[in-house]
């Protein structure tokens, strides 16, 4: 595996691969890998000829200076996994190389979808995912890159990203990969005490129990304020639990099986916060 921390060099390796049109997949991660990230690795291993993950703790999509220090960046053992995932080449630049030491971040505006949800919560989130997101897309010009549902809302974001700048990129989104309790596999999962790694799974027990309870005929209203409850006892302090219209994530009412919906949580354990989702039909 070839490993780059600078953009130059980088294009330089490249460039032999667009001469012989090979596809190039792309997988953007923070790092802290895990399996789900793997899963995204493997999916642009079986789809193209080359693929290439960039590991990269981006400061402009964290609202929370303590979550951006405290982010694990466990960089020798993430290079392992890849080479053993057989990635063909890492990409991991330093801030000086992603930002030019520039003080102000460009600014994306995504409207209501970029307001709701995990933008109510992290103000300029979204705004910093996409500057990012846009500048790797610009720096590997890859023909696929590969996200996962677990930040679904993310991938909305993004796919209005590439449609709006005119990225000549097709977007795959891949199912979320989970612990055998069903807690979705997050790199902020190793940041949870044993106690809290014990509570954690009820996030998305919480999502079951309304979708279930949707598709029994039972009233959203009623499911969501026991599913909170449930949070609640242990020990989960929800920043929401929402059931979204799944093409512009605006919160629906109430659930009606004509309309394709997905249910979304985020929620605090102490200083660790976690987000999930769940399509319900
Ligand atoms: P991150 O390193 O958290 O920025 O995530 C990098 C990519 O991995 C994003 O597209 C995430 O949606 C995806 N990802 C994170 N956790 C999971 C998971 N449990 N299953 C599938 N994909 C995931």
């Amino acid at each position: 595996m070839h490993v780059f921390r600078e953009i130059a060099p980088l294009q330089a390796h490249l460039k032999q691969y667009r001469i012989s049109s090979s596809s190039l997949g792309f997988v953007p991660t923070m790092g802290a890998l895990h399996q789900g990230h793997l899963s995204l690795i493997r999916a642009s291993r079986r789809e193209c000829a080359l693929t290439i993950c960039s590991i990269y703790v981006n400061p402009s999509q964290f609202n929370n200076k303590d979550d951006f220090e405290k982010y694990p960046r466990p960089m020798d053992r993430d290079l392992e996994l890849l080479k053993e995932a057989g990635c063909d080449i890492a990409f991991c630049p330093e801030n000086t190389e992603m930002y030019n030491g520039s003080a102000v971040y460009l600014k994306f505006d995504f409207g209501p979808m970029g307001e709701t949800l995990e933008g109510q919560f992290r103000p300029g989130h979204f705004s910093g995912v996409a500057l990012v997101v846009a500048k790797l897309f610009h720096i590997v010009e890859p023909d696929f890159a590969y996200f996962g549902q677990k930040d679904f809302q993310q991938f909305r974001i993004i796919s209005h990203l590439v449609k709006e700048l005119k990225f000549n990129i097709i977007l795959r989104c891949i199912a979320t990969v989970r612990e055998k309790d069903g807690l979705a596999m997050s790199s902020r999962n190793i940041r949870l005490s044993p106690e809290q790694r014990r509570d954690a799974p009820a996030l998305f027990q919480a999502l079951m129990q309304v979708k279930n309870g949707l598709l029994e005929g039972k009233g959203l209203d009623q499911l969501t304020r026991k599913a909170k409850a449930f949070c609640k006892e242990n020990r989960i302090d929800v920043d929401y639990l929402t059931l979204a219209d799944v093409h512009g994530l605006m919160a629906l009412d109430k659930f009606s099986p004509d309309q394709q919906s997905i249910l979304l949580i985020a929620g605090k354990l102490g200083d660790v916060r976690l987000i999930d989702n769940l399509p319900v039909n």
